[in-house]
């Protein structure tokens, strides 16, 4: 295994599925399957509750809401239910399911700085961004660059924090689909991290919301240094998976997009914020032809009056745009109801 040694952590869980694994362990058939999900008993801490495991499908990770309070990816099950380090559940990994161990391996010339790690001390796959390199500086010409995908995770992530729960009325699937939780340290730390993916799904920033409402020098929302929002737009990964005829919802924030989401709403994207970027544009424009339908629905303040106004005219030059205002004054889309989206949701299709 001496080609092993230096192993690429990546390779080895883009390589393997959860669902392989707990069936590795001969734990799928108490699995039930949802949609993009499996629940069913914790095996590592050997509970007996059915929902208190779940897996998401697409993401390939994992969380327990019961004792173990915490999830992670396919490395972090094995490590855990084998009591090892990562390294050597990437090892094991890569014997239980024959993977290539070249292709498994860490070649000298490629990026060391990453996820190539030597054998021991096993480094934490649940490092936190006060211990990762910091971004370099960006130029002012290459504020168009795309964002960078992360190299780590942000894992132990309390995903059942009251103020998801309770106070944004969020429920356990939805914080699990969309892998937010509270984050307890490093650049994150006292705040609920919610992973922004780019189109093909990759993990680009955590932004961190303040729980509750902070003071007048606390920002709402922290950004990693170096990240450009304008590139990306919250959940557009998911929504171009679902079918072409249905029509994209674009809010504002995130909490708009996950509510919508949880009510049966799936085709959203979120554009952190009232103005649409040149890029967000861009990637309306690729994911949508002169068929398309897609409906602005900003919050109803200012702000949001001028944003939709513009939004609603930029994108009426490639596809059809339908503006929804709410009655309510101050009125958003997270405030709606199941039955509010149902209802409006038969209304548009
Ligand atoms: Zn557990």
């Amino acid at each position: 295994m001496a080609k092993t040694a230096f192993v690429d952590f990546k390779a080895v869980k883009a390589a393997i599925t959860m669902e392989q694994v707990l069936q590795h362990y001969g734990l799928l058939e108490k699995f039930k399957r949802g949609t993009d999900s499996l629940n069913g008993p914790c095996p590592i801490h050997k509970g007996s509750n059915p929902t208190q495991f779940r897996v998401s499908l697409s993401k390939n990770i994992w969380n327990c809401f019961s004792e173990c309070k915490h999830g992670g990816n396919v490395l972090d099950f094995i490590a855990e239910m084998e009591k090892v380090s990562i390294h050597a559940a990437a090892l094991k990994a890569i014997e239980w399911f024959n993977l290539d161990p070249e292709a498994m391996a860490a070649s000298n010339g490629k990026d060391e700085s990453t996820e190539t790690r030597a054998p021991s001390p096993a480094p934490k796959a649940t490092a936190t961004p006060a211990s990762l390199p910091k971004p370099a500086p960006t130029p002012a010409q290459e504020s168009s660059a795309p964002n960078t995908p992360l190299k780590f995770r942000l894992d132990k992530l309390e995903r059942s924090h009251p103020y998801l729960l309770e106070q944004r009325g969020l429920t356990p699937e939805t914080i699990v689909d969309f892998g937010i939780g509270f984050c307890s340290k490093g650049m994150m730390a006292d705040r609920i991290a919610i992973p922004i993916h780019n189109v093909k799904g990759e993990v680009v920033a955590y932004a961190g919301r303040f729980v509750g409402e902070p003071g007048e020098d606390t920002p709402k929302y922290k950004l990693p240094p170096g990240f450009r929002k304008s590139q990306e737009l919250f959940n557009i990964d998911r929504a171009i998976k679902q079918p072409a005829e249905m029509s994209l919802v674009i809010v504002e924030g995130f909490f708009d997009a996950m509510k919508l989401h949880q009510h049966g709403c799936r085709k959203v994207v979120a554009l952190m914020g009232s103005t649409l970027s040149a890029a967000q544009e861009e990637l309306i424009r690729q994911h949508t032809n002169s068929k398309s339908h897609v409906i602005v629905m900003l919050d109803e303040n200012e702000a949001g009056k001028a944003g939709r106004e513009d939004i609603a005219c930029r994108l009426s030059k490639f596809c059809f745009v339908r503006v929804h205002q709410f009655d309510q004054p101050d009125m958003e889309p997270e405030h709606l109801t199941a039955e509010q989206v149902q209802q409006f949701m038969e209304g548009v299709l």
